[in-house]
């Protein structure tokens, strides 16, 4: 089972697989080490697309704050460049006997990638004769989500937690409605009943809610250049004031509500850009689309309660999990459809069940929004979740509204199943060829200069 608190964690940006995982798998080693009294040396060696992306994307300091023994969902984003400045000036990790030198203990191998993800990371712990003392390798598989290679190992073999009603698929989860008659949300919140009391729960998806607007609003602030040299300027706050200023005007056109929806989406992805507390949703690159689909839930639709919030993230989820567990939701694996398709179909979905769609209109809409995604590749810029990632959750955000609203104005009915989509994306991103995989070497990265 895939909680809906694994696919929604609070962290920080700008990427789930690349900051926000290596910053868990550094701070589980540290522990293992910390267990153990301390060591004379470690080492951190990342590989594969985290170290072919892995300085844009923040990676080697999410490793210092991990090894720190920070957390990305309490860490003040404020103070990541000073803790990780004053590590590399004092080589201090707050580990017995451990001296940590960045420039020599932490290592991008640019050559290799080890077997199970090409996102991997291995951390080794010395004595002080230089023999081995512990030995760990970590895959950051997308969404913040890291395993072992033996947890990677349990999961292949089924060896998994059994939820009270379980889905595997999405005709699954479809039959599930029909024969027990709750709806979509209903079926998700009695799977994580057997996590959770019914008050965590609620709370849980309240703090989620309150994280994204809060986002939001600070994006709607802040202005200036992002970091990391591609000189890309925030445009959020300058297009809010520009809608604020036409509010009241009497000719306004009809797509301006597009507008509004862009607006949250660029809000949350440029405070990702610039390594600020997001919600991965079911990814840092992808995190603007949900939060933007959500708020205009609540400030667009009729109805709007904390119940109709908890529904909208409750579905979202449900969608999330399956696709996460058909195909991936990691751009490193299977491309940008991957991310964006992904939150798009789960943001589609999480609209249909707020505004009162059956369950076989969320199964349409998530569909509709994953099929219109298929085979969009990830070739961010310098290696900087900025370019596309940006505006392409503003685009992700605007055609998850469309997938729901053609969704509620059919009777459920149609051609191509959820299952069929899932599998088609699935496949599209194993075909794909890996320069366009979450590795700069390929597509925009390559054509557009960046500097
Ligand atoms: S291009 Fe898409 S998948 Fe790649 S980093 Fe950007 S948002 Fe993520």
């Amino acid at each position: 089972m895939i909680s809906t608190f694994d696919l929604f964690k609070i962290g920080i940006g700008p990427s789930s697989s690349h900051t926000v995982g290596p910053m868990v798998a550094a701070r589980r080693f540290r522990e293992t080490v910390l267990a153990r009294g301390g060591a004379a040396r470690i080492s951190a060696e990342i590989y594969g697309s985290l170290a072919w992306t892995g300085r844009g994307h923040g990676t080697d300091v999410a490793i210092l704050l991990g090894l720190l023994g920070h957390a990305p969902a309490t860490i003040d984003p404020d103070l990541t460049t000073p803790l990780s400045d004053t590590l590399r000036r004092t080589g201090d990790l707050g580990i017995p006997g451990v001296h940590f030198e960045p420039e020599r203990d932490l290592v991008f191998n640019f050559k290799d990638i080890l077997p199970l993800h090409t996102n991997g990371m291995r951390f080794r712990a010395y004595d002080a004769g230089d023999a081995l003392l512990e030995d760990q390798i970590f895959y950051s598989v997308g969404g913040g989500f890291v395993v072992t290679a033996a947890e990677a190992e349990a999961v292949s073999a089924g060896d998994t937690q059994t939820p009270p009603l379980p889905f595997g698929s999405g005709r699954e989860l479809l039959d599930l409605t029909l024969r027990t008659g709750l709806t979509i949300p209903q079926i998700q919140l009695a799977n994580e009943l057997t996590l959770r009391s019914r008050e965590a729960i609620d709370a849980g998806l309240d703090a989620i809610r309150d994280a994204m607007f809060a986002c939001i609003e600070r994006g709607l602030r802040m202005d200036g250049e992002l970091p990391g040299g591609l000189r890309v300027r925030r445009r959020a706050k300058r297009l809010y004031e520009s809608l604020e200023a036409t509010k009241l005007a009497n000719s306004r056109p009809a797509h301006e509500i597009m507008d509004w929806i862009s607006l949250y989406a660029l809000a949350v992805n440029e405070e990702n850009a610039s390594g600020g507390r997001v919600v991965t949703a079911p990814t840092n690159g992808a995190a603007g689309i949900v939060p933007a689909v959500l708020r205009y839930t609540r400030d667009f639709c009729p109805d709007w309660n904390d119940e109709r919030g908890r529904d909208f993230l409750l579905t979202a989820a449900a969608i999330g999990g399956l696709i996460k567990a058909r195909a991936s939701i990691s751009g490193a694996e299977v491309g940008c459809q991957g991310e964006v398709g992904s939150a798009a179909a789960m943001a589609a979905a999480g609209l249909t069940a707020a505004l009162g769609g059956s369950a076989f209109q969320i199964e349409n809409a998530a569909e509709i929004a994953m099929e219109h995604h298929l085979g969009m590749t990830c070739d961010p810029i310098a290696g900087l979740v900025q370019v596309p990632c940006i505006e392409r959750n503003a685009f992700g955000a605007n055609k998850a509204v469309v997938a729901a609203s053609l969704s509620l104005r059919g009777d459920g009915e149609h051609r191509v199943s959820l299952d069929e989509v899932i599998e088609t994306m699935r496949q599209t991103g194993h075909d794909m060829q890996a320069k366009y995989k979450e590795t700069s070497l390929g597509g925009l990265a390559v054509n557009v200069a960046a500097c």
